[in-house]
């Protein structure tokens, strides 16, 4: 029995969508991440932790906007599921925060299912992602989450879900294909964006300026991390897909660590401060923190956050102390790594005339690979009238097909989405690797080779606008 599952057939009217109020009004708000509980802790005791740090956040909230991020499936192979987590909070405090939904191991029957939970208590504030792959899996299925997203506006109107996006990627394909998923999801009904976890602040500046260039006016939360020796020896270890250290960052973590344990904590405080208030000056609506889920460290969170964001008179301060504090160290993984823009982070605001870079996507796409589109595209014209037998063959050899039977090569460039190992049709999950490579397997990522094809045949605007069904979803 989970803390939540009781009220499948019960409705409670919503409280205030305090969160939601909030990213409205331009109010900046602080979100502490906590991981749902391992499947281990029994549900009476993970609704009582629960309850105490959302009074803490409640205390937290006198000092500035706090909420709640909860997690879901992560951090731990099997963990209480957030949406039924979620309930154990009071009606009345449960859209002051944020609740994820996680699509690993999860049919999409299960999530209609965790999403009609949600909808019975009242709990509008949802994340859908796709999730991480995990060595513990006991079944490899995913639900994407721009599936999720479009089930949710179609059938629960009230909610106001949420689109994830990884801005920390350092190859054009990489980088566009993140971007053009975003894209796909706030157009399918997503209300606001949560980036994952990062340091590089050039990152998140170039997502807001692309977001304004695109005429995208969406609150934006951008993920940071209180790093501890653990935690950074999990990123080391590939325990988070799509986070990354550089080598000059690392170097200075690895100084860091070399002082004392205390020592550490406190440059990672410094660290969180100066990246908090550059977020403030980057235009973002909030930030989610993770490493400070106890009672005691949410107030200390909100004290030192708040009087960080009153630190800096402006924009040009904020960024000599940053890059001072980070000793001008090189925060991208790679030597000449992408990026979108020109001069990101020597001015505060996008200005139209700033140069955009596309370059780096038509050089990925080679002469054979331009040739393999052409033939493909006359085989394959009208693959998804055909049956499931109807050129398999030629099928398998030329686009990798896995003969679903619900052939969609037509939307994929005639590349074959069941290559990827989680499935995802919609564009890439966040864990694809520095060098385009699948967070799960060695292959190429198919949606940074997608991505890829897209631009060189000039309709990357295809990635953003189809919807592409699941292999069962016909
Ligand atoms: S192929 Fe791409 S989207 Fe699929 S799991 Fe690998 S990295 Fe993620």
């Amino acid at each position: 029995m989970t803390p939540n599952s009781g009220q499948l057939e019960m409705t409670f009217a919503p409280g205030e969508n305090t969160f939601k109020n909030n990213l409205d009004k331009g109010i900046f708000t602080l979100l502490i991440e906590h991981d749902s509980p391992g499947a281990d802790v029994a549900p009476e005791e993970a609704g009582r932790r629960l309850v105490l740090l959302d009074q803490a956040v409640q205390r937290a909230s006198e000092i500035m906007p706090t909420g709640l991020a909860i997690t879901d499936q992560y951090n731990f192979s099997h963990s209480h599921r957030a949406a039924e987590y979620a309930g154990a909070l009071p009606p009345e405090r449960r859209n002051a925060h944020l609740i994820y939904l996680s699509g690993r191991e999860t049919t999409f029957e299960r999530m209609v299912e965790l999403i009609q939970l949600c909808r019975n208590a009242g709990i509008r504030n949802l994340v859908p992602v796709s999730g991480d792959f995990h060595n513990n899996m006991t079944r490899n299925v995913f639900t994407e989450d721009v599936r999720t997203i479009k089930w949710i506006k179609e059938n629960y109107p009230d909610a106001s879900p949420g689109a994830v996006v990884n801005p920390y990627k350092y190859r054009a394909d990489t980088q566009f294909a993140q971007f053009f998923k975003l894209i796909k999801k706030l157009k399918t009904g997503s209300g606001f964006v949560v980036t994952q976890a990062g340091w590089d602040m050039r990152k998140l500046q170039a997502l807001k300026w692309y977001m304004e260039y695109r005429n995208l006016d969406f609150p934006v939360i951008a993920r940071l991390m209180l790093l501890t020796p653990r935690s950074l020896e999990q990123i080391r270890n590939g325990a988070f897909p799509g986070i990354t250290v550089s080598p000059d960052f690392e170097a200075i973590l690895h100084n860091e660590l070399a002082f004392s344990a205390k020592q550490f904590e406190a440059a990672q405080w410094r660290r969180l401060e100066l990246q908090a208030a550059g977020c403030k000056f980057l235009g973002f609506s909030g930030i989610q923190i993770s490493g400070v889920d106890t009672p005691d460290k949410i107030r200390l969170t909100a004290m030192r956050i708040k009087a960080a964001l009153r630190e800096f008179s402006s924009f040009d301060q904020w960024v000599e102390e940053y890059c001072a504090y980070q000793a001008k160290a090189e925060m991208a993984p790679t030597p000449n790594s992408f990026m979108m823009f020109e001069g990101l982070l020597s001015r505060q605001y996008f200005d139209p005339t700033v140069r955009f870079c596309r370059n780096g996507l038509f050089s990925n796409v080679k002469m054979q690979d331009r040739l393999l589109y052409f033939i493909k595209s006359m085989l394959f014209k009208h693959c998804d009238g055909q049956r499931p037998s109807g050129r398999r063959i030629l099928k398998k050899i030329l686009a990798g097909c896995s003969a679903c039977g619900q052939c969609r090569l037509h939307d994929t460039a005639f590349i074959c989405t069941e290559k990827c190992p989680k499935k995802l049709a919609n564009g890439p999950c966040g864990g694809v690797r520095q060098n385009g490579r699948c967070e799960i397997s060695s292959a190429m990522c198919v949606h940074s080779k997608i991505t890829a094809i897209r631009e060189w045949r000039h309709d990357p605007d295809k990635l953003e606008d189809i919807y592409v069904p699941a292999n069962d979803e016909f």
